[in-house]
């Protein structure tokens, strides 16, 4: 039997404010624990929570650039549930009147032609605090730094077909929140979450199976192998004459294998009500012109801005345009050189490749415009060669060297002034009586060899053009 596999995503992303949702502490990553904690965000009684307005303009930007449309009359509800990650045992959430409602996002589908993956609404919430399980003393530890971080969820129809669908969608979302500032996404501090609903059915049918949750799937690759994981596992359990439970798994990124952690509880096993001590907002239509006006650059708009005004391939535009980091790092250099396709070009390349060889993100990029501007302009004048180039570039991507600076420390600078290869070259001709008599009496072929001996006493300093033209002046 053909199986087909259903999935639908929910994404946390924890936003980039300053401070959290409803008080003033720093919603830092990484500080001592329970640090960034005041009366507010740890539950006392009688204190009241105040909106960051960052928040709401954040989830509106987020609305707009994925097609939603924004909910006029927004409300707040608590969903109750007693876990030691949150001391007030009610997370303040939006149940009945979320943010953003009815968007999408393109992707690519299975036959090759755009797909849009539905997103059924956006929400705005808190995050609880972390537990920490101390194996040693046998006891968990709380931190409560992260209580009350701003999140919003973003909660997908169940439009997804593959597990390509799912890091297309991943990635657009991801660039998205980054390119408008609403996130750093950085999915290693655990900013960006991603929960995945599965569930499969055969081919042909119309209702949905019984879906399996995956929680905070925390890679790129953790999501592919566990999704690739889980169809696997309920198509092996049906055709067996099983069930698939409805339940929560956690995946186990380095054993490869997912196990159920509890039975899903649905909406009605939380307590939802109304928040008493948040007063409904409401968003004016003036509020939301106002941020679609001062919206940034989307990467779908930077695209085509590169193609059109620079004279991007799409290839490069897609590339460059996948990651927030690349994309400052082109605009910067670019400013400094003027040269966009060679800007590209070395980012795709070397810059690429740097980053692979030394295992580093992309949003941790060490090397700075000024040292890539440096490098490709003496390329370009011919100051030094490609080869010198990419050695260079090395030392200041791993090193933090001044490129023009390393240049003239070592000497790399190529031989711009051509009297000067005259000298060199008749030594090379007169050291190579052999080859030059064999050339003279017509083997060609044994100008490659002279021509390497050349370039050799050069020091592969020279234009190999120049060297060319020269050996053939003083020769034929
Ligand atoms: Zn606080």
């Amino acid at each position: 039997m053909e199986w087909e596999i259903v999935m639908g995503l929910e994404v946390h992303t924890e936003l980039a404010t300053k401070t959290k949702i409803f008080c003033g502490c720093s919603t830092e990553f990484g500080g001592e624990a329970n640090t960034h904690v005041c009366e507010i965000c740890s539950g006392m009684p009688g204190t009241l929570p105040l909106l960051n307005r960052r928040v709401v303009e954040f989830a509106i930007r987020t609305g707009l650039a994925t097609h939603c449309d924004i909910t006029r009359k927004n409300k707040f509800d608590r969903k109750n549930y007693f876990y030691p990650d949150l001391p007030k045992a009610y997370q303040i959430s939006q149940l009945y009147f979320p943010i953003c409602r009815n968007g999408y996002i393109p992707v690519t589908g299975a036959d090759g032609a755009p797909k849009k993956i539905g997103i059924h609404e956006i929400h705005m919430e808190e995050d609880a605090g972390k537990l920490i399980h101390d194996a040693f003393t046998d006891s968990t530890l709380v931190d409560y730094n992260r209580c009350g971080v701003p999140l919003l969820e973003i909660v997908s129809e169940p439009d997804f077909r593959s597990a390509a669908e799912v890091i297309e969608y991943l990635e657009k979302l991801r660039a998205i929140l980054q390119f408008t500032g609403v996130s750093d996404c950085k999915m290693q501090e655990g900013s960006l979450r991603a929960d995945v609903n599965l569930s499969v059915r055969p081919k042909g049918q119309t209702a949905f199976g019984t879906r399996t949750e995956m929680k905070n799937l925390n890679s790129f690759r953790a999501i592919q192998r566990a999704i690739a994981y889980e169809a696997e596992r309920q198509i092996e359990l049906l055709e067996d004459g099983g069930e698939v439970v409805q339940e929560t798994r956690r995946w186990d990124d380095n054993k490869g294998i997912s196990y159920a952690m509890r039975s899903k509880e649905d909406a009605q096993d939380y307590k939802y009500f109304p928040e008493p001590d948040l007063p409904p907002i409401e968003i004016s239509e003036e509020t939301i012109e106002r941020i679609r006006a001062s919206m940034p650059e989307l990467p779908e708009q930077k695209k085509r801005r590169y193609t059109e005004e620079l004279g991007l391939p799409e290839y490069d535009t897609s590339i460059l345009t996948s990651e927030m980091a690349y994309v400052k790092l082109f605009e910067a250099t670019v400013a400094l050189c003027d040269s966009p396709k060679d800007v590209a070009n070395w980012i795709m390349g070397e810059v690429m490749k740097l980053l692979s060889a030394t295992a580093t993100l992309p949003e941790n990029m060490p090397l700075t415009p000024e040292a890539l501007a440096a490098v490709i302009n003496m390329v370009r004048a011919g100051k030094i060669n490609r080869g010198t180039g990419k050695t260079v570039l090395e030392k200041a991507f791993c090193d933090g060297v001044d490129p023009e600076q390393y240049v003239a420390a070592h000497n790399l600078a190529q031989i711009t002034d051509l009297s000067a290869l005259r000298p060199v070259l008749e030594e090379v001709i007169a050291a190579n009586e052999k080859s030059v008599s064999e050339y003279k009496a017509g083997r060609t072929q044994a100008m490659g060899y002279i021509m390497g001996q050349a370039m050799r006493a050069l020091k592969g300093k020279a234009p190999a053009q120049e060297v060319q033209k020269l050996l053939h002046e003083m020769l034929d």
